[in-house]
């Protein structure tokens, strides 16, 4: 059965599928064990692929850069479907921008500068694609993806390719429909304003130098590993508990930015789960408050 399927995802794949893919060359995390199938294919491809894993039940994962996602050491047992190259290009038409959804966020943002169109800057050091930042809502330093969207494609569950507009996205902080009703995003188009070069280059040095400075950059992350609770700050409360720098295996609160959970020697997903239960059950002690995971879990824990 396994063996037909992949048979037959291979004849519908143009860019060919490869087996036992690790999942760790593709989080930010660097760790996750291999995944079944992995697979690059073009955006017409995907409407027969799903309708392929429902006839086989296959489950399977729409991948960005892999900068929010914890995979399991054992992998994921599915296909995973990445927004790869097929799927990068960016369009600018006035002060609109339509990105396909395996685009970096960074290079939105400075084809953005490039255009002298202000209001993207935020998310310059986003590691992400804009696909998974829409899907995510992704934000920061006051911006975050509901300002700026107007638009997006999607492919539903059925394999339809749907047009989103903003106001049925449910976007709310790291929220949006996307995850409600299992939406493949395929391409966004954001509106931005007219602005001076100088000003939006000195706004994304500023912000990229903040994050420099405070976050710690030379260790893989996935970035915020906790949503921000309401009224309060994740770091300043795993500080406040006296957590900076705590250890399982190899991974380890962050003294830089305890907010961060960071793999500084090999870290498994075992360890980071560890990790974060400790954490959370401390913070929970100590405040009240329970730490609601930002991260999306992927594969068996
Ligand atoms: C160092 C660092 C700093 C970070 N800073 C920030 C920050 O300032 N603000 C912030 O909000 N986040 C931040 N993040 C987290 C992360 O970069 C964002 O959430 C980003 O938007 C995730 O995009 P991605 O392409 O990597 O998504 P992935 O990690 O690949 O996927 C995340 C989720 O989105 C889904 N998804 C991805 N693409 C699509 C698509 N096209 N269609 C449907 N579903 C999709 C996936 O299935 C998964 O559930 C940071 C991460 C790191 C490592």
């Amino acid at each position: 059965m396994y063996e037909e399927f992949k048979e037959r995802l291979s004849s519908i794949i143009s860019t060919g599928i490869i087996e036992n893919e690790l999942m760790n060359r593709h989080t930010t995390f660097k760790v996750g064990g291999p995944c079944s199938v992995f697979i690059s294919p073009k955006i017409e491809e995907i409407p027969s692929v799903l309708k392929l894993c429902k006839e086989y039940e296959m489950p399977y994962l729409i991948l960005g850069r892999g900068s929010n996602i914890l995979v399991a050491d054992k992998g994921y047992d599915g296909l995973v479907i990445e927004m790869g190259e097929e799927n990068r290009q960016i369009t600018i038409s006035g002060t609109t921008i339509t990105a396909g959804a395996g685009a970096t966020l960074t290079a939105v943002a400075m084809a953005a500068y490039e255009s002298g169109l202000a209001g993207f800057e935020f998310a310059s050091g986003i590691p992400g694609s804009i696909g998974g930042g829409l899907f995510m809502n992704a934000g920061a330093y006051g911006g975050e993806m509901k300002d700026v969207v107007v638009s997006a494609k999607a492919i539903d569950e059925e394999g339809n390719f749907v047009m989103i507009n903003a106001d049925d996205m449910n976007l709310s902080y790291r929220h949006s429909r996307f995850m409600e009703d299992n939406l493949i995003i395929t391409s966004v188009t954001i509106n931005l304003t007219e602005g001076n070069k100088d000003e939006i280059k000195a706004l994304m040095d500023d912000y990229n130098g903040r994050r420099k400075e405070k976050q710690p950059l030379g260790f893989p992350s996935a970035g915020s590993f906790f949503k921000r609770p309401e009224g309060n700050f994740a770091g300043k409360l795993i500080e406040d508990a006296g957590l900076k720098g705590l250890r399982v295996g190899g991974a380890e609160v962050s003294s830089k930015h305890c907010g961060f959970i960071i793999n500084v020697d090999n870290a498994t997903s075992d360890d980071i789960i560890k990790l974060m239960n400790k954490v959370q059950d401390e913070v929970k002690a100590q405040s009240g408050i329970m730490l609601e995971p930002e991260v999306k879990f992927i594969g068996e824990f």
